[in-house]
């Protein structure tokens, strides 16, 4: 006999059995499953992500999408400083994915935003929105504009060195 073709008493029953970590793997392995847990409410999350498990596969818990996510899904700081697995901030973390979508809620990742991911500069570019690298400008410092919106709006000279007159 299929677990799947269990009744859903049964299911309910097995699942009060598992650990945090069982049911996010089960969760993964199929939508049916998926469907059926309760929502993972983001205190079972930072329980999970305290597990050997989490810390052995990288994963963190994102408080938008309730999911466990890789470490690459982070932008740097979201993993520093407080926000590290067992820091006292580690609830405010979020992911990329959540911080550069546009929702209601608490202020995520807006036009002009700056980050690092992934040991990256990046920009919610103030101009087309888009989630790109950062343009630096000619103190090499970052800017609020992608490097597509940067070079288009001064025209960058093309390089060369500096003349010296
Ligand atoms: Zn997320
Ligand atoms: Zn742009």
């Amino acid at each position: 006999m299929n677990f799947l073709d269990l009744p859903p008493e049964l299911h309910l029953l097995i699942f009060k059995s598992l650990t945090m970590e069982d049911i996010l793997k089960l969760r993964i392995t199929c939508t049916h499953f998926f469907q059926m847990f309760p929502q993972i409410t983001h205190e079972q999350l930072l329980e999970a992500e305290s597990t050997a498990w989490a810390s052995e596969k990288n994963l963190y818990a994102c408080r938008y999408c309730l999911r466990l996510r890789p470490a690459c899904q982070f932008a740097d700081r979201m993993l520093g400083r407080g926000r590290t697995r067992l820091g006292t901030d580690r609830d405010k973390r979020f992911c990329v994915e959540c911080g550069v979508k546009p929702r209601d809620g608490p202020p995520r990742y807006g036009p002009g935003s700056q980050f690092t991911f992934q040991g990256q500069a990046c920009v919610i570019c103030i101009l087309c929105h888009q989630f790109r690298p950062a343009a630096f400008n000619s103190d090499g410092r970052g800017t609020r504009h992608c490097e597509v919106c940067w070079s288009g709006r001064i025209r960058l000279p093309a390089k060369e060195p500096p003349s010296i007159t």
